[in-house]
């Protein structure tokens, strides 16, 4: 009788030991965007994405009726749209190769309230900066 209760215990204690030794697993060491923040941001890209596939057909087809001075606005929102439009698929890309949200240059994760305004974005604040300023410290 007091054999099996004595026994019963040591069982008890080691399953304990089992279970905390399991909890050391989970340990983050980067930022990584949850997936449904990552969701929400495909939507915002894939909805960017469409309006400037319009503003490209819609640009196309004012081309021919126009005169000179706004031909060449034309030709300057279609280079930008157009420069828009790559930015948006490298981005969606990104996404499906999983580097979504890595900064191109110095590989650090992108802040979430950077991908929320930007969600093309391919550098960090800091290396756009410095990409902006023509590589001027
Ligand atoms: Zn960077």
């Amino acid at each position: 009788m007091q054999q099996a209760s004595v026994r019963r215990l040591g069982a008890d204690r080691r399953r304990c030991a089992m279970t905390t030794a399991g909890r050391s697993a989970t340990r983050g060491t980067r930022a990584v965007l949850s997936a449904g923040k990552l969701e929400q941001l495909r939507a915002a890209l894939e909805e960017q994405r469409a309006f400037r596939i319009d503003q490209l057909a819609e640009l196309a087809a004012a081309d021919s009726a126009a005169d000179a001075a706004t031909a060449a606005v034309t030709v300057a929102l279609r280079d930008g749209a157009g420069y828009a439009l790559v930015e948006i698929d490298a981005a969606l890309n990104r996404m499906r190769t999983g580097r979504y949200g890595e900064c191109l240059t110095c590989r650090s994760p992108i802040p979430t309230e950077r991908l929320e305004i930007l969600p093309m974005a391919a550098l960090c604040a800091g290396c756009q900066r410095a990409r902006a300023g023509g590589g001027r410290p």
